[in-house]
């Protein structure tokens, strides 16, 4: 009789958490199982886009500054290793206004951990950026060392390298676990049972449907609308020459012209509730027209530019944007690794350095990523 696998870690979920998890436990000679019901960085995950913004600035936060500040040597080194391409240096500029907090505390944080910014007036922003209107726009800080990864990209190379590693993966939904004070084993859509000495879920905006009765009121996935527009024809400064980019005055970010996708704008202000399972995923109207208004307003150039592309995807949010990672309250060795809250994708080689260490017992838990520090009422802190 064939003797069923036993794992040290299985792993559930293959977006930017899950698969970073799965290689550091497995670098930490862990039996690892990596699971998913779609494949690494697929296109409904929140990890599967085109490309994500990395930079080190979080206002008042030391905390994301240094784990952005980790998690970019880990990129680096790994996109070096593989020979994969996966990050665009472009830099990062903010937009501000006079009355705007949150970039006033990132200058003093970056510019106290000695992470390269320059402060910029209007009219320097002018001469360095001339793609850009900076109509309604005091001042700007640029992140020089900051860029873009390629997402999915990223992802699937990484979950191809825990596999070179030792990793198992496996394809496969996992059913709502049966939760007691202890999980011996979970269970696929297939019936095949994954007996393992300890659970991972890194589920994204899947989490609260998978945990309902911990998860249902703590997490809050919700809809965000992207779009890209072609940009200016024969022209390339939309390129990677110019920086991604974040304005106060409109919660709204921009990407780069990348791969020739077009260049990218998006919202970062929280849509509606999303359920990633079961909902659709084309842009409103009333979303396009509002983002048309803000390419005119910032790239007058591009204002009647078509659209080429549009996507919808989830932000997995906790009630202050802070990460849940923590062992599942009412169950010693099933942990929760989540809330990426909408800037979660930059950060996750740490997020899974960090997971494997508290796993393994030698890392100590930070208490904002804490289950206890979740609240039912959403109000936004971190961004
Ligand atoms: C539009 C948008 C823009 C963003 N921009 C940025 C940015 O610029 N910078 C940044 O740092 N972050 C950004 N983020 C946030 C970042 O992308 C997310 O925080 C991060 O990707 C979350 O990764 P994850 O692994 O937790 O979740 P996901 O990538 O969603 O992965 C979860 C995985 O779990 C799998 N799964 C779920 N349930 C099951 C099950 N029962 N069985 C098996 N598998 C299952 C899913 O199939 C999925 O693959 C952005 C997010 C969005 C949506």
């Amino acid at each position: 009789m064939s003797k069923r696998r036993r794992y040290d870690v299985a792993v559930v979920g293959a977006g930017a958490f899950g698969v970073w998890t799965a290689l550091h436990l497995r670098r930490r000679g862990r039996k690892v199982a990596l699971l998913d019901a779609y494949g690494p960085g697929h296109s409904r995950s929140s990890s599967g886009g085109e490309t994500r913004i990395i930079r080190m600035g979080y206002g008042p936060d030391e905390l994301y500054t240094r784990f952005a500040l980790r998690a970019m040597k880990l990129w680096l080194q790994f996109a070096h290793r593989s020979k994969e391409h996966l990050f665009l240096h472009t830099g990062m500029l903010w937009l501000a206004r006079r009355q705007d907090r949150y970039p006033r505390e990132t200058l003093r944080t970056l510019t106290r951990l000695g992470v390269p910014c320059e402060k910029l007036s209007r009219a320097e922003l002018g001469k360095r950026f001339p793609q850009f209107s900076f109509r309604g726009i005091d001042w700007g800080l640029f992140e020089p060392e900051a860029g873009v990864l390629l997402a999915r990209r990223a992802v699937q190379a990484v979950a191809a390298q825990a596999v070179a590693e030792g990793v198992e993966y496996i394809g496969e939904a996992v059913e709502m676990p049966h939760l007691d004070s202890r999980v011996d084993w979970i269970v696929t859509n297939t019936g095949r049972r994954i007996v393992a000495d300890a659970f991972v879920f890194a589920c994204g905006a899947w989490l609260p449907d998978l945990f309902p009765e911990t998860l249902g009121k703590r997490l809050f996935p919700s809809r965000q609308e992207v779009f890209f527009f072609s940009i200016a024809r024969g022209s390339s400064r939309y390129g990677p020459a110019m920086p991604a980019w974040y304005s106060f005055a409109d919660n709204l970010y921009g990407i780069p012209d990348v791969e020739n996708r077009g260049i990218k704008l998006g919202f970062d202000a929280h849509g509606p509730r999303f359920n990633p399972e079961t909902a659709d995923r084309l842009v409103s109207q009333r979303g396009l027209r509002a983002m048309r208004a803000h390419l005119r307003r910032y790239f007058p150039e591009l204002g009647d530019a078509p659209l080429a592309e549009a996507r919808v995807c989830a932000y997995e949010n906790t009630s202050n944007g802070d990460f849940l990672i923590d062992r599942h309250p009412g169950c010693e060795n099933v942990w929760i690794a989540g809330g990426g809250s909408g800037h979660g994708f930059k950060h996750a080689p740490a997020v899974g350095e960090y997971v494997a260490g508290v796993i393994c017992g030698d890392r100590r838990p930070e208490p904002r990523f804490a289950f206890a520090a979740k609240e039912t009422i959403q109000a936004r802190q971190v961004y």
